[in-house]
């Protein structure tokens, strides 16, 4: 839960994560800052072990700060909550759209997740990072060809999710696969819950997922294929939710579905129920902690399974945001400010919506802290401007600060999902570097993109190289 400590209300404190009692953990969901944050002796913010300020001198800034024990904690969280609460096998397995590298994909497998991975470019990079191919489940509403020939000869799980790309997968199978190519259908769950925003991904008018209109058809494709092999089904419902409700939705509607599959005699065992699950960008975001939500899932698979009587299936969830979002936080450095008076105070980080789009994209908010003066009371509102040519490049509006000036170090908080895998290189400017902390170590996990980076794939044609801008 978030600090409410008096004392240190009016300063970059109030983030730090507090334990209220002895023996609660903390989840990660529900935290602003990584589970490793503190304030050192020079009143400046530790994570893992590694003072911000420190690592921007060292690696410049922008700088995304990624706290591995974290990420592992919220690994560790999903997996123990399923084992525990789920009474069938399951498999926690990370949408790593969220922030698909080498590093991140190696710490989440080492904790025995699988992936969910929805490009050629992510496939790629699960497999180099040492991922199995088994724990490869390949999602995408339009997958090219040569995506789907990379899934079925590298052995991933296709979860399909349309009529072409079923029968274009029916056609590689036969011409380049020895075994059956394992699959899941994603359907579209249309589940009606008007009162709420949610409904992004699974309410029936979508780009994703069979029309489950249609899941008899679907379901005698299937069994005629013996090129295939149709493990389960697997919906979506949408991202940073913070209701119970729509996934016990969404696991009752599966599980609905999964029991006509025994008359076409499909041995399905597998129902995913996808990701979603919200966490805290302010304060007064209120997701439920990762172990409540899993036993949320658990007991409504087990209930629909009571009740439909079917034995319980292998239940998969896949999220990615509450995994990896409170992990990281983005370290910038003040430049110029700009007062219009009596209207707002602008001060300029080195960064902005090329290494974090989402609030321009999405109006989301932030929260940020200045993490070389984290006792100093706030007595600013400011609005925290990035260095693109746009106006819109704004990334927090109305951010209470301390008194700051040039060269302090701004941290926007929870900003380890889709941050880095949305960054551009808007104004050519590189993208950020990316460092791993773990008891006092820095790793760079991913580099700074230097002006010739920005210049690697351009190509100049032979006949502009010498030419001069006299027309002739
Ligand atoms: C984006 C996505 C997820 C992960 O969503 P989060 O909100 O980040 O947990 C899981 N499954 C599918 C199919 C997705 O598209």
């Amino acid at each position: 839960m978030l600090s409410t400590d008096r004392s240190s209300q009016n300063s970059g404190h109030r983030y730090l994560p507090q334990i209220e009692s002895s023996d609660a953990t903390l989840s990660p969901n529900q935290q602003l800052l990584p589970l490793t944050a503190k304030v050192n002796s020079d009143d400046n913010l530790e994570i893992g072990g590694c003072e911000i300020k420190r690592l921007v001198e060292q690696y410049g800034s922008p700088l995304y700060v990624l706290d591995e024990t974290t990420l592992r904690t919220a690994c560790k969280q999903y997996r123990d909550g399923f084992a525990h609460y789920y009474g069938g096998e399951s498999q926690v397995i990370y949408a790593s759209k969220a922030w698909s590298c080498l590093a991140v994909c190696s710490i989440i497998n080492s904790e025995g997740l699988g992936f969910d991975v929805v490009s050629g470019g992510e496939i790629y990079t699960a497999l180099q990072a040492g991922v199995e191919s088994q724990n490869l489940y390949f999602h995408g509403n339009n997958k090219s060809r040569s995506e789907l020939e990379l899934a079925v000869t590298t052995g991933c799980q296709i979860i399909v999710d349309n009529w072409l790309e079923l029968k274009t997968l029916t056609t590689i199978a036969q011409e380049s696969s020895t075994q059956p190519v394992k699959i899941l259908l994603r359907l579209t769950p249309g589940i009606e819950c008007h009162t709420h925003e949610y409904i992004r991904t699974g309410h029936l008018d979508s780009k994703f997922g069979f029309d489950p209109n249609q899941i008899e058809q679907v379901y005698a494709f299937v069994s005629n294929q013996p090129t295939l092999e149709c493990l389960g089904i697997h919906a979506h419902i949408g991202s940073q939710i913070f209701e119970r409700q729509p996934h016990q939705d969404v696991a009752d509607v599966l599980v609905k579905w999964l029991k006509p599959a025994q008359d076409y005699g499909l041995p399905m065992t597998t129902l995913n129920v996808g990701g979603g699950l919200g966490i805290c960008y302010t304060e007064s975001d209120d997701p439920p902690s990762i172990t409540e939500w899993v036993k949320a899932v658990s007991e409504a698979v087990e209930t629909a399974c009571n009740h439909h009587q079917i034995s319980l299936p292998k239940l998969i969830a896949e999220p990615g945001r509450s995994l990896i979002g409170s992990a990281c936080v983005t370290a910038y450095t003040v430049g110029s400010d700009k007062e219009v008076p009596e209207i707002r105070k602008y001060i300029t980080v080195d960064g902005g919506m090329s290494d974090n789009p989402r609030p321009i994209t999405y109006e989301s908010v932030y929260r940020s802290l200045i993490a070389n003066k984290m006792s100093a009371v706030l007595t600013e509102t400011v609005t925290v401007a990035g260095k693109h040519c746009e106006s819109g490049d704004v990334l927090i509006k109305d951010a209470a600060l301390p008194k700051t000036e040039p060269g302090d170090i701004l941290v926007v908080m929870t900003t380890g999902a889709y941050n880095y895998s949305m960054a551009s290189n808007y104004n050519r400017i590189g993208r950020p570097a990316a460092i791993l902390v773990n008891e006092g170590e820095a790793n760079l996990i991913i580099e700074r993109e230097t002006y010739e980076n920005l210049l690697e794939r351009d190509r100049l044609p032979e006949r502009l190289i010498n030419s001069t801008n006299t027309p002739n």
